[in-house]
């Protein structure tokens, strides 16, 4: 096969303690996912189904401990909010999965930072416009290695913080999540044949709140490492 331009490296996600790449195909969200930060975001905590977005695959921006990844601070924004996350790698297919079955296509796990331009997400959503701008960007998706399922099995519990300068500014536990993993991927592959190769971040605690170039995050989730970010000037 010859393409008409050069094409470009697919984009991937390093694996733990191992020289292979996980190439990401899809990236899914769930919006609002832990109670506590669904009513900072003026919502409420009760249990309605979950929502998704999306992040296009060359949001992802791939950090290998001990390095510390870097982002241009985003074009087209003032206020740049960090959302800590446990993100699901996709090893399997699947579309309408029973919760009991869902974690059967999961390859493995990591630390993800959601990163939003709040401000336009916002407008977007009070203008009732699509809100893929504030959420879809060069740079949105920074990501830790994936530790697969083979080796660490599937986290249910466990802290899950971000540091920003070294303060403390998300804190939380994976077993406050309003829908479980199983959950979110039998809601999502309702309406997405899941996919080898999808991420899907799961949500972010509370304690969102916005960063500026200069800054560094600090993430972690129990057993999965730590994802580190430092935030660059803007590109122009
Ligand atoms: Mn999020």
């Amino acid at each position: 096969m010859s393409y008409a331009i050069a094409p470009w490296n697919l984009p991937s996600v390093p694996v733990a303690g191992s020289a292979d790449r996980f190439p990401v195909r899809h990236i899914y969200c769930v919006g609002r996912n832990y109670a506590e930060h669904a009513k900072e975001m003026g919502g409420d905590a009760s249990k309605e189904p979950p929502f998704f977005f999306t992040k296009a695959a060359d949001s992802v921006v791939p950090v290998v401990p001990p390095a510390i990844g870097s982002i241009h601070y985003p074009l087209g924004t003032k206020n740049l909010h960090h959302e800590i996350e446990l993100v699901v790698a996709i090893g399997g297919h699947g579309v309408k999965l029973a919760p009991e079955r869902a974690l059967e296509i999961v390859w493995g796990y990591a630390v993800g930072l959601d990163m939003t331009r709040r401000d336009l997400q916002n407008d977007m959503r009070e203008k009732k416009r699509p809100w893929d701008i504030g959420k879809s960007f060069a740079g949105a998706a920074p990501i830790g290695p994936l530790h697969p399922v083979i080796a660490i099995g599937h986290p249910a519990k466990g802290r899950i913080w971000v540091d920003v300068n070294g303060s403390r500014r998300q804190s939380g536990d994976l077993a406050e999540m309003i829908w479980d993993v199983p959950h979110t991927l039998h809601f999502l592959s309702q309406y997405y044949e899941l996919m080898p190769g999808d991420l899907v971040f799961t949500g972010t605690p509370s304690g969102v709140g916005a960063v500026v170039a200069g800054d560094r995050l600090d993430g972690g989730i129990d057993g999965l490492g730590t994802l580190s970010l430092s935030i660059a000037p803007p590109l122009v």
